[in-house]
């Protein structure tokens, strides 16, 4: 079996709806399980209107207006005159009375917690799960909502709920296989879950790829198909450079890395439950399904090593503290990195020579206090408007003359900093801010003339 998890783009109207029943009418050989996220911005709606109750603004009324009628036009749209455009249109409307019954009791009692909130953000996938349903049915597929509470089970960290395992795979069992059996369709909202007692939880934003692959790995699927409005991770950012390619297969390593950079197609932790399992990730392009896309799969899966992308990041600071007495000393570094976690501030890259440590930051929020510590270590110097431009890929172990073609390709940009670490993924050079476009392409050009596969 599959699972084909819609993103809020792909189902944004009834056209799109449509087209998403097509695609899993066209998979049905396969076994299909449909996750689906909220409609575009719905989630936002619904947490800034719970915002707006607890500020004990009326405001959550026009809101829910707007989320009524966005829901209602799709369903008129997919479902002609008759008792099952009525049936549809009241299940939608029950949903908005009762986000409405959340919303008057967190006005009265003027306080949301993380619970309340979750109870709240879910109704957005359970929501649009009804317009999906109603789009298959519509096609004559057998498709039937499953509501995502009764089958994913988490601990009660609301707002970034945690699956049990076991316990969910015994309830998909239970409720999906058969499903599957008899060639129904289930359809899930993506992003919620419950508690043991049954109390609604959500796995944080963009949760709704973590449900598709929570349920991927309790029902062993050959496939997770992340469905979206992109084809998929690029080697560069297409907006930045032409020429972008799509990279037809990642390691977990490389999303994660990509991720970082910038890369919103996918967050990796969401698909861990996947990458565990061994179950390849495939992110897809409604717009364009015939196209591969991006396949994430265990490296071992993965054919030859080598550069995937090229990736930037900027608004990078550079600190450099030196001190000569350092020099087959013990115990400097590990001072200078207390100084930093004593301030939360994470480390990005370092660098160290005999005398001097160089590490990069992304957040500056207590900088003056780590450059007046540091100072009382050595001399400290601060590079601002930096940016790191980075080769992602993996087996850079082995890759010989991949150092030498960096710095062929790098031959007229300054470097103030490189960075190759154990993790083999990634090979990072800080440059100066104004430098980075032309970093990033000198390299594309380098590496991308010709894509590996
Ligand atoms: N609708 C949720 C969000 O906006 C979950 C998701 O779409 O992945 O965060
Ligand atoms: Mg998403």
């Amino acid at each position: 079996m599959i699972v084909m998890k819609f993103d809020a783009g792909s189902i944004s109207s009834e056209d799109r709806l449509r087209a998403v029943a097509r695609l899993v009418q066209q998979n049905l050989g396969r076994k299909p399980v449909v996750v689906t996220s909220a409609l575009p911005k719905v989630t936002d709606l619904l947490l800034q209107a719970a915002r707006d109750a607890c500020a004990r603004s009326g405001e959550y009324e026009d809101r829910l207006q707007e989320l009524r009628q966005e829901h209602e036009k799709i369903a008129c749209g997919l479902v002609p005159d008759g008792p099952g455009r009525r049936r549809l249109i009241g299940h939608l409307g029950a949903l908005v009375d009762e986000v409405r019954t959340f919303y008057t009791a967190v006005y009265a009692l003027e306080e949301l917690t993380p619970r309340t909130l979750d109870a709240v953000a879910a109704v957005g996938e359970r929501l649009s799960c009804e317009l999906a349903v109603a789009a298959l049915v519509q096609l004559g597929l057998r498709a039937q909502a499953v509501d995502a509470r009764t089958v994913l089970i988490t601990d009660d960290a609301f707002c970034a709920a945690a699956p049990l395992m076991e316990e969910t795979e015994k309830r998909t069992r239970l409720h999906l296989r058969p499903m599957l059996d008899t060639g129904v369709v289930p359809v899930l909202g993506g992003f919620m879950g419950a508690t043991r007692e049954g109390v609604t939880t959500t796995l944080g934003r963009g949760g709704a790829d973590g449900t598709a692959a929570i349920l991927g790995a309790a029902l062993g699927a050959e496939e997770i198909q992340i469905w979206t409005e992109e084809s998929g991770m690029t080697t560069v950012d297409p907006r930045l450079a032409a020429g972008a390619k799509v990279i037809p297969q990642v390691s977990p390593d490389e999303a994660a890395e990509l991720a970082y950079f910038g890369t919103k197609v996918l967050h990796p932790v969401m698909i861990q439950p996947a990458v565990d399992r061994g179950i390849p990730v495939r992110i897809l392009n409604t717009q364009d399904p015939a196209a591969a896309g991006t396949r994430v799969s265990p490296a071992e899966n993965l054919g030859p090593s080598g550069p995937c992308a090229v990736v930037h990041r900027g608004g990078i600071t550079v600190l450099l503290v030196s001190q000569p007495r350092m020099l087959m000393a013990s115990g400097f570094l590990a001072r200078v990195f207390e100084v930093f976690e004593r301030h939360h501030t994470p480390i990005d890259l370092i660098a160290t020579s005999e005398v001097s440590v160089s590490v990069t930051v992304d957040d500056v929020e207590h900088l003056p206090a780590i450059k007046a510590e540091l100072a009382q270590l050595g001399e400290v110097r601060i590079l601002r408007d930096m940016a790191i431009v980075a080769l992602i890929g993996r087996g850079f172990f082995h890759c010989a003359g991949l150092a030498r073609r960096i710095f062929d390709a790098l031959a007229d940009v300054n470097v103030v900093m490189i960075s190759f670490a154990a993790s083999d993924v990634n090979i990072s050079v800080v440059v100066e801010e104004p430098d980075a476009e032309r970093a990033v392409h000198a390299l594309h050009r380098e590496f991308f003339s010709e894509t590996r596969t």
